[in-house]
């Protein structure tokens, strides 16, 4: 789960990690006060969407007067803002950031993840801030810095000052750095983050460190535990299909094909996708309806692909274990007619009782393409969904 930056300088303020001022606004009136409220001469104004890349997408604006303040607030508000994280589309700004200005004089990066290989956070830091990372990596990887940290001991402050003196942290800045690594490291382990970044952490003319932009991502498998991050949702950022199947306990995914997927196991969900491209289809989702599905969860499934307008077709791909073949049989028949299918609807079972659960297919009346195994079945839903692509 994302939350917003203003959100994220929250958390790190709340671990010891120097932010700049500033105040979450949801209109120009509201942005002008903030300003007021903020004093000073020189204010941020900042898109606040859950993507990153809003500089170069004009959603970052220095402000050197409040009327700058009110022509930036007004014309981000409401804006499409499109970066290389948003897609072509965009996101639309309902929230912004009013902050004072820093006087930058140098732009670093840190941030930490979860590396699986070691099994321990990784700290990765370098001189190369404000810009994407990914960037670094490609072009000067011998310019980030890692450090595994252990679980144990933490994040020690020889360690993390070293870390701060190789990216070009000047010594009267060390001490804060240390604090800054410190504070996110704690930040990440106690709310349970899976990525946090401050980029750019900031080296400001008078030689302070600051946290100039915040980003969180925290690990959906803990939210249980951390009611104060799930306060921080922003369903308005998060794709409308999605929040529909968290309702009913539904893992779906939307991309960009034109196949839908309705697949038992994650495992197996992602073998269907694995397929179709072999044979040169694309799908149009990630949809796992889990051990327990019955005729409603299916149904519910079905709803939610058919508002997907690029869906051609439907592949059905269930191994009944636990689950019997004609329960889900039921289950696809009765559901296909609840929404009075439009589009192919191609079907693979297999497992317990498969022979009652086609026999039900076939029965049924509705124009169910069976599939015998699972490559025969991709190659029906694909040639169904218009041919390869
Ligand atoms: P992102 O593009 O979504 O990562 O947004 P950031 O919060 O990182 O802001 C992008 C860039 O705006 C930073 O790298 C800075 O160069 C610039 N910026 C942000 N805040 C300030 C500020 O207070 N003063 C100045 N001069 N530039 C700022
Ligand atoms: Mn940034």
């Amino acid at each position: 789960m994302k939350i917003h930056e203003y959100q994220g300088k929250e958390i790190l303020r709340e671990f010891g990690v120097p932010t700049p001022r500033g105040v979450a606004c949801f209109s120009v009136d509201e942005a002008i006060a903030a300003a007021q409220k903020l004093g000073g001469k020189v204010w941020v104004v900042k898109a606040q969407i859950h993507a990153g890349g809003r500089g170069k997408g004009g959603g970052v604006k220095v402000a050197k007067s409040r009327d700058e303040v009110k022509l930036y607030a007004s014309q981000i508000l409401g804006m499409h803002l499109i970066t290389h994280q948003t897609g072509p589309e965009g996101q639309v700004v309902r929230r912004l950031l009013i902050e004072e200005g820093a006087q930058i004089a140098k732009e670093l990066y840190v941030g930490m993840v979860v590396d699986r290989v070691s099994q321990r956070v990784a700290l990765l830091a370098s001189s190369e801030g404000g810009m994407e990372i990914e960037e670094v990596a490609k072009h000067h990887p011998e310019k980030i810095h890692t450090v595994r940290i252990d679980p144990v001991a933490g994040l020690d402050a020889t360690e993390a000052s070293r870390v701060a003196r190789a990216i070009g942290v000047p010594d009267a800045a060390n001490g804060e750095a240390v604090q800054i690594l410190q504070g996110l490291y704690r930040a990440f382990v106690e709310k349970d983050a899976m990525l946090a970044e401050i980029n750019p952490l900031v080296i400001t003319a008078d030689n302070h460190a600051i946290a100039l932009d915040a980003k969180f991502n925290f690990d959906s498998n803990a939210l249980y535990r951390r009611p104060e991050i799930v306060a921080m949702r922003d369903l308005d950022e998060e794709d409308p299909a999605e929040i529909e199947a968290s309702k009913f306990d539904l893992a779906y995914i939307q991309l960009d094909g034109n196949i839908g997927c309705l697949v038992n196991g994650a495992g197996l969900a992602m073998a269907t996708m694995d397929i179709i491209k072999l044979y040169g289809g694309s799908p149009a989702n990630f949809l796992d309806v889990g051990g327990g599905a019955n005729k409603e969860k299916v149904t519910e499934a079905f709803k939610l692909m058919l508002k997907n307008p690029n869906l051609k077709a439907i592949l059905v791909n269930i191994f009944g274990g636990i689950m019997k073949c004609d329960v889900i049989a039921e289950g696809v028949v009765a559901a296909a007619r609840e929404v009075s299918l439009k589009v192919p609807l191609v079907v693979r079972l297999e497992g317990t009782n498969v022979e009652l659960g086609k026999k039900i297919l076939a029965e049924s009346g509705l124009p169910i393409i069976s599939g015998n195994d699972m490559a025969d079945a991709a190659q029906k839903v694909v040639a169904a969904a218009g041919g390869q692509k």
